[in-house]
């Protein structure tokens, strides 16, 4: 049977990213093959691609979806070289237990393992080790490409460079990603030594920062109740490979499950505060030995924790600074967060190392980015707002990945490079207008 005598599957349902909000109504297609997705885009006037929805806001929302999760194969691993080639829709969570117990693990991968290898592209994923690996980009050798035509591009540094390019960070904007090579890392542990360290205050968290900056990973825990005298408090989670283990085998443990949406008012200033003073006590100073699995995806213990913040969702707010705003600018976001009322649940420090000028699309810039998660209120957008200015005048970014209500422009993915009007999402439209 020819492979576009099936159309695709379609679903007409409500859909939204990994905050919760906001939700559109989307006719998701779920196409099996190249040829089900090109009779798909020749025959839709606008589509966006998504792969598993973990970005959270509307980066992956549209009236037209095509959702890439069944395209699913690896297609090769060369355990040798560590080259892996696979579809777009292959989640990193699938390719692990795949490549580890070869001995190879991701360059770079972010805080959750249940995303698209088309989602780490679209989005060019960092890790806590930017200053040293980079983006997601780094590792990719090629990729193909679905165009508006339907015609396959084939992608990389040689060929089709630019859009190369413009695809990585380029939230979906100018294609549909079908597969992709990329380069793995080698480990011979599947532990991490883990260094964690007290920080006082802000300047004490910049000042471990630097202090370590040789551990190749390092992402910092705020405690966004800490009264004024004391903000920027928290605890920096530094770490590195172990060597030498004889057995690597990826097991692991079945996380536990959030079945249901909780009450909106579960999260409030009193539980997070006490959630933050617990994690604070937990976290004691020292060396341990840590499974790679808990250090580099601790949230994906629990499914679902998303619904923890019930029907009203929440919205990640996470900003990069320029090295030299970051210090003071990341003091003023926190000093504006204190008073406002609204408490974030997660907040995460990263540093951020040099970009490469072709990566024109990636989120980070050399410096600091920040990332909060505030259950959604209704003065919560006010806030945002003005950290938007805070921000802006910084010479900051938000990251799109996470956005789902800033003010145009400050994700800075240039739209008038985006040719075509074919692949749009809700975000897209937000930042047109
Ligand atoms: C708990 C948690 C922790 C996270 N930690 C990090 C982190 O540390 N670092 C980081 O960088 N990100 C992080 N993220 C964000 C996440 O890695 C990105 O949003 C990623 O893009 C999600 O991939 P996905 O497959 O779910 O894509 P989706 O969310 O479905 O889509 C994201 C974007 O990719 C586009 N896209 C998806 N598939 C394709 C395709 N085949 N072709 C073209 N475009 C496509 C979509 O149009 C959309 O613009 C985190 C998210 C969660 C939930």
């Amino acid at each position: 049977m020819k492979e576009t005598e099936k159309t695709a599957e379609v679903r007409r349902m409500q859909l939204s990213g990994w905050g919760n909000y906001p939700s559109v109504e989307a006719d998701v297609y779920l196409p099996g093959n190249a040829g089900q997705l090109r009779e798909l885009i020749q025959n839709s006037n606008y589509l966006i691609a998504r792969g598993n929805g973990r970005s959270y806001g509307d980066a992956a929302l549209g009236g037209r979806v095509a959702c890439m999760l069944s395209m699913n194969r690896i297609t090769s691993f060369d355990t040798g070289s560590g080259l892996i080639t696979c579809e777009a829709g292959v989640l990193l969570s699938d390719i692990l237990p795949v490549i580890v117990p070869a001995g190879w693990f991701f360059h770079v991968t972010p805080g959750v393992k249940s995303i698209t290898v088309g989602g780490a592209i679209a989005s060019d994923v960092h890790g806590k080790n930017h200053p040293e690996k980079g983006c997601f980009s780094r590792w990719l050798l090629s990729f193909r490409l679905m165009d508006a035509s339907g015609a396959i591009l084939d992608c990389s540094r040689d060929e089709n460079a630019s859009l190369f390019w413009q695809t990585c960070g380029g939230m979906g904007w100018t294609g549909v990603i079908l597969s992709a090579t990329f380069q793995l890392m080698r480990v011979t542990s599947v532990y991490m030594r883990q260094l964690t360290v007290r920080a006082g205050n802000l300047e004490d968290m910049f000042r471990h920062f630097e202090v370590h900056k040789n551990m190749p990973y390092a992402a910092a825990w705020i405690d966004t109740t800490a009264p004024v005298q004391a903000s920027g408090k928290g605890t920096v989670l530094f770490a590195e490979h172990r060597q030498g283990d004889t057995t690597i085998e990826w097991q692991t443990k079945k996380p536990a499950d959030v079945p249901y949406f909780a009450p909106s008012w579960l999260l409030n200033p009193v539980s997070i505060r006490f959630h933050n003073e617990i994690y604070y006590r937990r976290n004691k100073p020292g060396e341990r030995t840590v499974h790679l699995d808990k250090y580099f995806y601790p949230l994906d213990g629990i499914t679902n924790w998303n619904r923890l913040y019930g029907r009203r969702g929440f919205i990640q707010y996470q900003f990069c600074m320029p090295e030299k705003e970051a210090f003071e600018g990341i003091g003023e976001v926190l000093q504006a967060v204190t008073p406002s009322g609204e408490v974030p649940f997660l907040s995460v420090l990263k540093r951020h190392g040099e970009r490469p000028v072709e990566a024109v699309n990636s989120f980070p810039v050399k410096g600091y980015s920040l990332a909060l998660d505030f259950p959604r209120t209704r003065g919560l957008i006010s806030l945002l707002n003005r950290l938007d200015e805070l921000v802006r005048r910084r010479d900051g970014k938000v990251y799109l990945a996470k956005d789902a209500v800033s003010h145009p422009g400050l994700g800075r993915v240039d739209i008038s490079r985006f040719t075509g009007r074919k692949f749009t999402s809700a975000m897209r439209e937000r930042l047109e207008q």
